[in-house]
């Protein structure tokens, strides 16, 4: 399954995604090839395949296989690609290293927090972590390096919110921005963005600020479809960066004395009626909140207090 979205742009997508949430990538096609984002564990290998046949091109011709951050519905197929493209150099960013050479072990202890009782329940849908081998990444690459690609380049943008290293690809032939999960990962729900916990909520609004003052053309999420028509790339920065507001201003509205992490939590998703599908809710409803906690205490305007060996926030 494939979509021609703009000039040597292919949106690829298999059948995989969970409920509203789709799995995909993006093939780029110029004088070489290149690969963003590989989806869910051995899923996209035969579509980016079908795709690159479909183009008239050779599998020999793929340069570049680009990871925009670790998680595993990003990464699933990347070992396997490298088979389907022998000639690509899969590149990732450099302070994902660590991550990438034990994923599974990673995400679930440092991005998600997955106890004994979580990962029970993960299993009982079927575990994305389960098999998730080291990815065999050839180079890595930093904030600002630049990526050749035929007669153009792709700048590689770090983006610090959704999670630690996350980056964005900016194609400058047809001013293109390639985002990962900067933004809301279900279409049109502003509330659907999630940050894990090594993500950064200040990072986030910084970034999207910063985004949201540069001249896109067509903007690339990876699970909801590309800004081709309106609305423009501008306004869905805008609306994730108010969505972004509304969450901040209700936990702080909302937060009486002495709550936990968690309490929190089920009173903002309840109060902003926000519906997680399976397994963002067990991967990013609390760890959004906790980043949302973490970002608040820092500017002041709340308090962490320990209380019966709990962690409590409190309002200043
Ligand atoms: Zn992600």
């Amino acid at each position: 399954m494939f979509q021609l979205i703009d000039d040597g742009i292919y949106r690829v997508k298999s059948s995989h995604g969970s409920a509203g949430v789709s799995n995909a990538g993006y093939l780029i096609i110029d004088e070489e090839l290149a690969i963003i984002d590989t989806g869910l564990q051995n899923t996209l290998a035969q579509p980016y395949l079908d795709t690159v046949k479909a183009a008239k091109r050779s599998p020999m011709d793929v340069k570049w296989i680009l990871l925009s951050h670790a998680h595993h519905d990003h990464i699933g197929s990347a070992n396997l690609l490298k088979i389907y493209f022998p000639e690509a150099k899969l590149i990732a960013p450099e302070v994902l290293k660590d991550t990438l050479s034990n994923p599974s072990y990673h995400l679930q202890k440092n991005h998600f927090n997955i106890t004994r009782s979580k990962r029970l329940r993960l299993a009982f849908r079927q575990d994305p972590f389960d098999n998730l081998q080291k990815i065999n990444v050839d180079e890595y690459f930093n904030d600002a390096d630049t990526i050749s690609l035929g007669e153009g380049s792709l700048h590689a943008i770090s983006f610090n919110g959704h999670s630690i290293g996350h980056s964005l690809f900016f194609l400058d032939r047809n001013r293109v921005m390639f985002c990962g999960d900067a933004l809301s990962i279900l279409p049109q729900k502003q509330l659907n963005y999630y940050i894990d916990l090594t993500g950064d909520a200040a990072g986030f609004e910084k970034e999207l600020t910063f985004l949201s003052r540069t001249k896109i053309n067509t903007l690339c999420p990876i699970h909801t479809e590309p800004s081709l028509k309106a609305p423009s790339a501008r306004s869905i920065i805008q609306a994730s960066l108010e969505g972004f507001k509304m969450m901040e201003n209700q936990i702080l509205e909302g937060l009486s004395k002495e709550q936990t992490s968690e309490q929190i939590t089920d009173k903002v998703t309840k109060v902003l009626n926000i519906q997680w599908s399976s397994p963002y809710d067990l991967l990013a409803r609390e760890q959004t909140v906790i980043a949302h906690l973490k970002k608040l205490e820092a500017e002041g305007k709340i308090i962490k207090l320990e209380k019966d060996k709990k962690e409590v926030y409190s309002r200043r």
